[in-house]
């Protein structure tokens, strides 16, 4: 993601038939997969041309990186709007494992985000968005981190099946496969995973599985996305050997669109809001650079499908050209003003390209080619409940509006779903010009209940990759629609087939009418107020759990299952919900063993012989569709026995974390600062002032009063700061004591620790820390060390990852006048959530020390 390649940004989208794309997009690959809310896609005369054009062309490219966002959307955009070729984007994660820049959530949470963001942003620039099961498990170095983290073979499986099932003639790899270590390890995975596909796609022995479910397949070309970024100058990049590297002019104008390809791929880049990478829009020339890789250069460098057949051939030799022309003859003589003109024609191409044999790519045109018989009769169907979800007993009904607002008559034939019930009326119904009706489904609950949560979040994850046990889902950004409704039309004779997820409707004061997805929830969830209890004695605290009932009348008994040692009271709580949509808030008394242990406390509720254990976190924004995820409610609960000398702390937040909460669950008095109010007043009774993270990248107002908590600390008092970043530092005086920033990081959390000097207090005092402190942290040691200092600092710790140098920058302590200040990229923000205790301690000691 984000870290390295910002600039380069750009590109792709999901193709929804829902979601209204401002491109009309023709090729509804998987589109059933990536149907999320959104109002029913309704297009305008120029973008049914343009859907036409890309319909009547064929060729496909597959744009391969590792995190959403690292895709271009200006290749992107010019691939599927310039070429019109099927373009889709292959990011191995979700991007669970960075920041967010527009709430709280992150990791799994933030992963689904991320993945309706990839959705957004296909949707302008007009291609399909694939995954694999691998997880983004944050920084690594090194490719080969990358790949044993994941499971490499399941991850090369995953891309493997995806070049089988989308069949890309070029595979464009965004990163270099040549250079690991100059880039996230994840990066150049990325490239080396994509590089052995495309030699093990064509091997039917390889994955024999997916080799028969969609066909071996050979790619023509790889190539490379290169540009002066990876020579190291654009000079470098002048000057190299260009004669593998060719040029793609990217600057094109889209008239039935109203936008240049730069337009679109900034808008399509700027969906990616979670990390903040709203971007401005280019027009003019552009150029790209891809270098070939493997397969052969084309003669013709400006011919980069030399080779490829891109005709309807490619569906059947004897009736393929046909099919090309009766489309063609539809483009050249496009009526603008009354596009229904074509549906008949369209009807009868439908009815050739049926009976031809059997293929993905076949089924694709077909779903392509009934998509634009729609939108040239200006078909409106919408199946609604006006109820946002069900439960397992519960009945839903859908109301299913259809509009013929062409001027010819159709025929609707039957209304049918897998969940619902349609009367069996075989009558078909005539639909009128301008004639609408509704059809309803049977009040009654769903055929099956399959609850509503991403399909890679159901099952516990294997570390590094989700599991997935249904192969078909594999690859897909979403799972199937919990409730799909289809209905079967003819037009004089030729009949085509419409499906349409069942989405809530509903009237909102300010937006008007909105579509979100429907939803299936269990008849009850449960939630914890706490996702870790720090305990620093043996007196229990108490932990509030909240039960939401989805259904009416449920009846039973909440209990805490807990770790051997500790003790929950009560046992069990006895409920009594009477009404869906009520929540009771249930509390328990935890009382912890001796010693330092760690457990999880997992709720419990069983009605008669139901037991329900899920938390449900519903997420909004209104960039992407409305969020529902199920996920098991534990809670981490730590036992400590932590000595701590000091009392009152003073916290900055920047950026967002979490340790001000940990600290105050270790027992220190935490006062939050707000930056823009900090006075000496408030300083001079606080013992320490700790800086969240990235607050120096975030608070211009924090910048500003420096000179204050310069003072404080000269006075006596300490300063603590955590790790901040290089980019859109406000300033590089942080605190009295002058040290630059650095991007080293020790990225391996089991990386040995030394300490420079031994003696010091800060590993001894009040709390003797050993090498088992070190053991059991999450993700990382730490990032953003300081790599140079004044020389009133001291550097503590020394550490470093395999095969490289260690750094000292990790750990500074300085003194300035009566105080002390310290930077640490120590990563306490990821260890405190997880309740790593030796993290706890170490900082428990950090805040306890003083300069006398
Ligand atoms: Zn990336």
């Amino acid at each position: 993601m984000q870290r390295i390649l910002t600039f380069i940004s750009f590109i792709s989208l999901p193709l929804n038939k829902i979601t209204r794309g401002l491109l009309g997009i023709a090729f509804l690959i998987f589109w059933a997969s990536q149907l999320h809310a959104q109002s029913p896609v309704q297009w305008s005369s120029s973008e049914i041309y343009h859907a036409l054009e890309k319909f009547n062309s064929f060729g496909s490219v597959l744009y391969v990186g590792a995190h959403p966002d690292d895709e271009n959307t200006r290749l992107i955009t010019y691939f599927a709007n310039h070429e019109l070729t099927q373009t889709a984007y292959l990011s191995l994660t979700r991007g669970g494992g960075g920041q967010n820049l527009i709430g709280p959530e992150l990791k799994t949470t933030l992963g689904i985000i991320r993945s309706h963001e990839l959705l957004q942003a296909r949707s302008i620039d007009g291609g399909a968005q694939f995954f694999s099961r691998a997880m983004d498990f944050g920084y690594c170095k090194h490719p080969t981190e990358a790949l044993e983290t994941w499971g490499k073979e399941d991850i090369l499986r995953d891309v493997v099946r995806t070049f089988r099932k989308f069949k890309p003639d070029l595979v464009v790899n965004r990163f270099n496969h040549r250079t690991p270590g100059t880039t996230h390890g994840h990066h150049t995975a990325s490239a080396l995973l994509s590089v052995e596909a495309f030699k093990k796609a064509k091997d039917p022995n390889y994955d024999p599985e997916s080799a028969e479910q969609f066909g071996i397949w050979q790619p023509k070309r790889l190539l490379f996305n290169t540009s002066w970024w990876f020579y190291g100058s654009r000079e470098a990049f002048e000057d190299a050997d260009k004669s593998n590297i060719i040029e793609v002019p990217v600057g094109q104008y889209y008239p039935p669109l109203g936008e240049s390809n730069g337009e679109l791929a900034a808008r399509s880049r700027s969906m990616h809001k979670s990390q903040g990478f709203g971007s401005l829009s280019s027009r003019g020339q552009e150029t790209e650079y891809l270098e070939l890789i493997l397969g052969d250069l084309p003669e013709n460098k400006s011919n980069l499908f030399e080779g490829v057949d891109r005709s309807w051939r490619r569906l059947s030799v004897d009736q393929g050209d046909a099919i090309g022309q009766q489309v063609q003859q539809i483009i050249d003589h496009f009526d603008f003003t009354n596009p229904q003109i074509h549906a008949l024609t369209l009807t009868k191409i439908l009815t050739q390209l049926k009976s031809l044999p059997e293929s993905t790519l076949k089924n694709d045109k077909i779903e392509s080619l009934t998509h634009l018989i729609a939108q040239c009769l200006g078909l409106y169907v919408s199946a609604e409940s006006s109820i946002p979800y069900v439960t397992k007993n519960q009945e839903v009904m859908a109301n299913v509006e259809v509009t013929n607002r062409s001027q010819m008559a159709l025929k609707l034939h039957r209304t049918y779903s897998d969940q619902l019930y349609f009367s069996e009326n075989t009558q078909p119904q005539e639909l009128q010009a301008r004639e609408s009706i509704t059809v309803q489904s049977l009040a009654a609950p769903l055929r099956s209940v399959d609850l509503s949560t991403p399909y890679w979040l159901k099952n516990r994850a294997d570390s590094g990759r989700f599991n997935v046990p249904d192969s078909d889902l594999i690859g897909r950004a979403f799972g199937p629609e919990p409730v799909q409704v289809s209905l079967d039309f003819s037009l004089n004779g030729h009949t085509f087939t419409i499906n349409t997820p069942m989405r809530y409707k509903y009237r909102d004061r300010v937006q008007g009418e909105v579509f979100d997805p429907f939803v299936i929830l269990p008849d009850l969830t449960v939630s914890s107020a706490e996702a870790v209890i720090v305990f620093n004695d043996q007196n229990p605290k108490t932990l509030d759990v909240s039960l939401s009932a989805h259904s009416d009348a449920q009846k039973g008994s909440l209990s805490l299952q807990y770790p051997e040692g500790w003790r929950v009271a009560p046992e069990f709580i006895d409920f009594d919900i009477a009404k869906a949509g009520q929540e009771i808030e249930l509390s328990f008394e935890i009382y912890p063993p001796h010693g330092t242990q760690t457990g999880l406390l997992t709720p419990l509720v069983q009605v008669g012989d139901q037991f329900y254990t899920k938390s449900l976190t519903e997420v909004e924004y209104p960039h992407i569709p409305k969020i529902t995820v199920l996920e098991s409610a534990q809670t981490r609960v730590l036992k400590m026995d932590v000595a701590k000398s000091t009392n009152r702390i003073g916290y900055i937040q920047g950026a967002g974390d979490q340790v001000d909460r940990g600290l105050s669950q270790l027992g220190y008095d935490i006062v939050a600062l707000d930056p823009e109010t900090i006075n000496s007043d408030a300083l001079s009774d606080l013992e320490a002032v700790v800086v969240g993270i990235r607050a120096f990248n975030t608070s211009e107002s924090l910048v500003a009063r420096m000179e204050m908590i310069n003072n404080y600390v000269a006075q006596g008092g300490l300063l603590l700061i955590q790790y901040q970043t290089t980019s859109g530092l406000l300033t590089q005086k942080m605190g009295p004591i002058p040290f630059t920033l650095g991007r080293d990081r020790v990225t391996d959390q089991e990386a040995a620790v030394s300490f420079l000097d031994p003696n010091h207090p800060v590993f001894n005092t009040p709390n003797i820390l050993g090498s088992d402190d070190f053991d059991h942290w999450v993700q990382e040691r730490g990032l953003y060390f300081a790599k140079s200092w004044d020389k009133a600092f001291t550097p503590l710790i020394g550490m470093n990852d395999t095969g490289e140098p260690q750094t000292e920058g990790a750990l500074l302590l300085g003194h300035y006048g009566k105080g002390t200040v310290i930077y640490t990229g120590i990563s306490f923000f990821r260890q405190f959530p997880a309740g790593v205790a030796g993290a706890y301690k170490l900082l428990a000691n950090l805040l306890s020390y003083r300069h006398e």
